[in-house]
């Protein structure tokens, strides 16, 4: 059947009806849609092709006459009609159009119901026997619609996610520099507090200041929470798995958080596996802050009952140790459409009940983020006002398989107790050192916490004054600030090294950073530094430090009273006897490194279980002949050999080392084996002395 709806009187110069034929023929089979419409009010259609009704989803021109009324107005969806014809007559009227095009887009709606977009190139002309009329190309644009809106969608999130981006990289920024900001004076508040606490002893001012150190350390921690998201939020939060001693990672943070439950009367109870490998290797810093989050929410939402630690060994499997670790408590709980809102940064709940209780919600955002960083997850369980449980898995690689045994917590809180009590520090008058730090008061609250051991301590304030301080004087140690302006610490020390090589070589530079950010410790270790000191500085890590690198025979340790030297007497009677029999061990002077009995014992414990670790990776050192490992672990043992009084060992170790760092290879490997055997052999007498000491 023709689709040809016009039947009309081709006039004389209307083309022969043999081309009109053919051109009605090309016009039925065009791919695209063509019609043509009277230009009068009643728009009536005079030709449609094929193309068309497929358009409008029409088998037959007579379904597309009936479905549109034979109108161009029929055609074009009824909300789009009115806009389009405008549009049309105004592109027609526009005198610059000479070829009285128009271009229009519209929905129309297909028979099947379906709305579909076109777009419509028409022409306005003189058709000879028609009159005026248009003739019109249309296509259905439905599918490059969608896309074109999708890519615009996609271009508008794309824009909006960059500036999100853009808004958030600034935030970060911003909280990263203001707590840095913020840190510097308030540790010098609190550095210039504890001068005050050292040398006054009104207990007026005493409590002032002691309110002062609370207060002080209570800000540093918010700030530390938000310089570690940020570190994390940029990706700069590094973990640095190390071997640790899971006893002390337990005793730790049980005396973290002892106190704070007690203070509050609320029991703290710590369920640790025997079964637990005692060494482990992991990031311990970092497993430590996230359980201590835990317990310390577990016990700031908690008014009575219990907070528990359970650290369970599921399994171990190729060397691996899979541990659940859970706290729970017995506190506010946490209702179920709060849950979302649980890691969420700076976010708190039951703001009603929680305003009160100090906290910048980021503790479980950190947490999170943490374990996410370990391959683990945290998972949470509460009951609205009964309690809340939170616990996670953590693989760690096994160092040393020993079951760690029963840990007598009420034990270590004795412990800690007397190491309070007790605090030896030394003297050494014949040393001088210099300190390098921007920040005057710094330098101020460092020379006042040392003045009690008398060293010679001469400060700079620029990496430029600490180069013309060592071009004129001799130093036995350098404390050297990492951020500086001008020259930094790093810059510094290599200009040290240039013009002074040999005062490089002979004094220990050790690095003060405040970013304390886990894999610094090696960068600053590759640059050239001895060792490296975080900020703020605790002044017993720094004494720590000068111990292990000033030459020994100038200092000279003192215990804090004369009670406490009459009180060691009664310590040694707590010794066991193998011990005091020993010919390689000096208890005496153990004691003096460790303070007491109970902490001394506490070393030789820690000191047996690493012997065999320690022997093989010695054996293995010598077989692999690397010898920079080799004088890492020989200088661990001379120094744990001192720290218990095992003089003999102490003494073959530190010859050992000196050996080594002066490439003089010839009979170390003879005299490792020598040392080895003794080492091995004390671990005999130290297991036997703990089990006296049980007994
Ligand atoms: P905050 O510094 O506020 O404690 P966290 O990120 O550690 O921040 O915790 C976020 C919020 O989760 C807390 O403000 C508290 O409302 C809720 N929360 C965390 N731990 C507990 C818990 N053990 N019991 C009840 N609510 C908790």
């Amino acid at each position: 059947m023709s689709n040809t709806i016009y039947n009309g009187n081709l006039s004389d110069k209307m083309p022969d009806e043999q081309i009109f034929t053919a051109i009605e023929w090309l016009a039925e089979q065009m791919p695209g849609g063509f019609f043509i419409y009277r230009a009068d009010d009643n728009q009536e259609i005079l030709y449609v092709n094929q193309a068309t009704l497929l358009i409008f989803g029409c088998d037959t021109i007579e379904e597309f006459k009936d479905y549109t009324g034979n109108t161009f107005k029929g055609m074009v969806h009824p909300e789009d009609f009115d806009e389009i014809q405008a549009s049309i007559d105004e592109q027609i009227a526009d005198e610059d159009n000479e070829h009285n095009l128009d271009y229009v887009i519209y929905r129309i709606i297909r028979k099947d119901g379906v709305e579909r977009w076109v777009d419509d190139y028409g022409r306005y002309t003189y058709l000879p026997g028609f009159g005026n009329v248009y003739y019109v190309f249309i296509s259905d644009i439905t599918e490059t619609r969608i896309a074109q809106e999708q890519r615009e969608r996609n271009e508008q999130l794309e824009r909006l996610l960059i500036e999100a981006e853009q808004a958030n990289k600034a935030k970060t920024a911003f909280l990263s520099n203001m707590s840095h900001e913020i840190r510097t004076p308030i540790t010098a508040i609190l550095g210039m507090n504890e001068l005050i606490q050292r040398e006054c002893s009104d207990p007026a001012i005493l409590e002032y200041s002691e309110n002062i150190r609370k207060a002080g350390t209570s800000l540093l921690r918010i700030i530390s929470d938000i310089l570690d998201f940020s570190k994390i939020e940029t990706g700069r939060m590094e973990l640095v798995p190390e071997s640790y001693s899971t006893k002390a990672m337990y005793a730790d943070l049980y005396n973290l958080v002892q106190l704070r439950a007690e203070v509050k009367g609320i029991a703290l109870k710590f369920e640790v596996d025997p079964r637990l490998p005692s060494l482990l290797l992991g990031d311990e810093i970092r497993i430590k802050q996230v359980i201590s989050n835990l317990l310390t929410n577990a016990i700031k939402y908690t008014e009575r009952g219990y907070v528990k630690l359970i650290a369970y060994l599921e399994s171990i499997e190729n060397g691996i140790a899979n541990i659940e670790i859970t706290v729970l408590d017995t506190g506010i709980g946490i209702r179920e459409e709060e849950m979302a809102k649980l890691f969420e940064a700076f976010d708190r709940l039951d703001v009603k009940k929680t305003r009160s209780i100090e906290g910048t919600g980021l503790g479980l955002a950190i947490a999170k983020q943490l374990l996410s960083q370990m391959n683990s997850k945290l998972e949470v369980e509460s009951e609205y006002e009964r309690g809340s449980r939170f616990s996670f898995f953590l693989k760690q690689k096994v160092i040393d398989e020993v079951p760690v045994g029963d840990i007598d917590f009420s034990q270590l809180e004795k412990d800690r107790t007397n190491a309070q009590k007790k605090h030896s520090y030394f003297v050494a008058k014949d040393l001088k050192i210099l300190v390098v730090d921007d920040t005057p008061m710094n330098l101020q609250v460092i020379k006042g916490l040392l003045k009690r051991t008398c060293m010679n301590i001469d400060t700079a304030s620029s990496g430029s004054q600490c180069l013309s301080k060592i071009e004129k004087e001799s130093y036995d140690m350098v404390f050297l600030d990492y951020r500086m302006p001008n020259m930094n610490g790093v810059e510094t020390l290599s200009e040290i090294k240039r013009r002074f090589p040999d005062f490089y070589e002979k004094v220990p530079i050790i690095s003060l950073t405040a970013s304390a950010i886990a894999g610094d410790k090696e960068k600053l270790i590759a640059a050239g530094f001895t060792d490296y000191l975080a900020k703020p500085v605790n002044i017993d890590e720094m004494e720590k430090m000068m111990l292990k690198y000033l030459p020994e025979d100038e200092i000279t340790i003192i215990e804090p009273s004369v009670e406490d030297a009459v009180e060691d007497d009664d310590e040694l009677q707590a010794i066991p006897k193998v011990l005091m029999e020993c010919s390689g061990i000096d208890v005496e002077k153990g004691l003096e490194y460790c303070g007491d009995a109970d902490d001394y014992m506490y070393a030789i414990g820690t000191y047996a279980k690493s012997v065999d670790d320690k022997a093989a990776q010695i054996e293995k050192n010598i077989t692999d002949k690397d010898m920079e490992k080799y004088i890492i672990n020989v200088h661990s043992l001379k120094s744990t050999s001192l720290a218990i009084g095992a003089t003999s060992l102490f003494e073959k170790a530190k010859a050992l080392e000196s050996a080594a760092k002066e490439g003089l290879t010839e009979n170390i490997e003879a005299n490792t084996d020598e040392l080895l055997s003794e080492y091995r052999a004390l671990k005999v007498v130290l297991d036997t002395a703990l089990k006296e000491q049980k007994a």
